[in-house]
């Protein structure tokens, strides 16, 4: 770790409140840079959530990367959009998954790529007075995380009761959830997370590719979702990239 938090930290980078970056976050030494946004806040397969929680726990701050979803969430379902103008109409769509991530209190800061002096401009407007989102703008984030969501590949719910019986144990939910999050990144995106984490839950857990298509967990699942199936559609995309 370097002599300073922000050292070597590629990118953009906001406080998010002048209080805590001058009187306590700036003099840690140690943090943990989590993909943080509203759309992977409760997924299953990246875990947001978690992962904070875990950093709150142990006492580190935060650095935020991947708020926007590498863009995805600046290109919202046109209802989505609708709720967020209604509210806010002078505020872009991407200001809304940057305040989720800096309204959690342990963030420390949040990392922007931005390609233009527009996207700088409109950054500097709601984080130099931050104001973290209200009640209101809170429920209106988790309707759009519902709206995004019931247009998702595999509608798994998370259950998990079909992972007991496997006997390849294969991580089933946490793979489907990778994979709907793979699928709604935009295309233009250079570097997809999903396919990192992929390969890293295999390296305890079963592939895809392993599935023995004994059908056990199709039996067990409540949604009677094609398990088989999806899970071939997983493994060609996850496991077929370079
Ligand atoms: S069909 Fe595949 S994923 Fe399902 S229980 Fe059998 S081996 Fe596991
Ligand atoms: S049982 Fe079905 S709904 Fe539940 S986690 Fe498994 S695949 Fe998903």
């Amino acid at each position: 770790m370097g002599s300073s938090p922000i050292s070597g930290i590629k990118g953009e980078i906001y406080s998010k409140k002048s209080a805590f970056w001058k009187e306590g976050f700036f003099c840690f030494k140690e943090f943990v840079q989590l993909q943080l946004n509203y759309l992977d806040w409760d997924s299953e397969g990246v875990q947001s959530r978690k992962c904070y929680e875990t950093a709150v726990k142990h006492g580190k701050p935060v650095i935020v990367m991947e708020p926007v979803k590498g863009g995805t969430l600046a290109r919202v379902p046109e209802s989505v959009e609708k709720i967020f103008r209604e509210c806010h109409p002078e505020m872009s769509i991407p200001s809304w998954a940057i305040r989720f991530a800096a309204s959690q209190d342990y963030v420390m800061m949040v990392l922007s790529g931005m390609s233009n002096m527009e996207q700088l401009t409109d950054n500097m407007s709601y984080m130099s007075d931050f104001q973290p989102l209200n009640e209101k703008e809170q429920a209106l984030v988790k309707k759009a995380v519902d709206i995004i969501n019931s247009n998702i590949a595999v509608p798994c719910t998370g259950c998990s009761y079909c992972t007991e019986g496997c006997p390849q144990h294969i991580a089933i939910p946490k793979y489907f959830s990778l994979y709907n999050a793979d699928m709604q990144e935009i295309k233009e995106k250079a570097w997809r997370p999903q396919g990192e984490y992929y390969d890293r839950l295999t390296l305890t857990f079963g592939k895809a590719s392993d599935c023995l298509e004994c059908g056990q967990c199709e039996q067990a699942c409540p949604q009677h979702l094609p398990i088989i199936q999806y899970l071939k559609d997983v493994a060609a995309r996850f496991e077929t990239q370079s």
